[in-house]
């Protein structure tokens, strides 16, 4: 059982949170020279799910464990 093909679990997200907050600030996610979009914007949370074969290890097949996730935002546009 891949634990990446799961929905991520509170705890999961938790833990993504906690691995997220603990990495040094020089070491932001965001690139360079882009600004956060405002948090008043409404958000959809959209999860893509490594695929099958990215789950195992390629040497020896054992599951791979989850380390965590990355995230991104982009800016899109509702049609009226
Ligand atoms: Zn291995």
């Amino acid at each position: 059982m891949c634990a990446a093909e799961a929905a991520p679990s509170p705890e999961d997200k938790a833990l993504a949170q906690q691995l997220l907050a603990s990495a040094p600030s020089g070491k932001k996610r965001n690139r360079p020279g882009r600004a956060p979009l405002p948090q008043n914007l409404e958000r959809k949370e959209r999860t893509i799910h490594v695929p099958a074969q990215d789950c195992v290890c390629s040497h020896c097949g054992e599951a791979k464990k989850l380390l965590g996730y990355e995230t991104s935002e982009r800016l899109a546009i509702k049609p009226v």
